[in-house]
């Protein structure tokens, strides 16, 4: 009676180990397959973002390629053929400096 009873539980957590391994194996198959479809849509996307990110990077470098002491000592920016000064304290500041409210105006438009 005890032995019986002890076969058929160990029969049970056989079932069970066996079905466990089962679960386990379609969770995995499953997790591959959703990764395997989602790797797609946010590969694209993570191509078209490095593409928009590399966009914004050139198109910053390009308008303050404008913005600086050109071969004549003036500003690339307006034109200005006296080197920009601080407001304040008279200083001598760079054109991207001088000009970066309207570099970041020209960015954002
Ligand atoms: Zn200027």
């Amino acid at each position: 009676m005890t032995s019986r009873r002890s076969n058929s539980s160990g029969l049970g957590a056989v079932v069970g180990v066996v079905l466990l391994i089962g679960l386990a194996i379609l969770i995995i198959k499953w997790a591959l397959i959703t990764a395997a479809i989602l790797a797609v849509p946010f590969g694209l996307w993570w191509v078209y973002d490095q593409v928009r990110q590399r966009t914004v990077v050139n198109r910053r470098a390009e308008v303050e390629g404008r913005a600086v002491v050109d071969a004549g000592g003036g500003c690339g920016w307006c034109g200005s053929r006296i080197a920009h000064r601080d407001l304040d304290t008279g200083g001598l500041v760079m054109p991207a400096d001088f000009h970066r409210d309207e570099i970041e105006a020209t960015l954002a438009a």
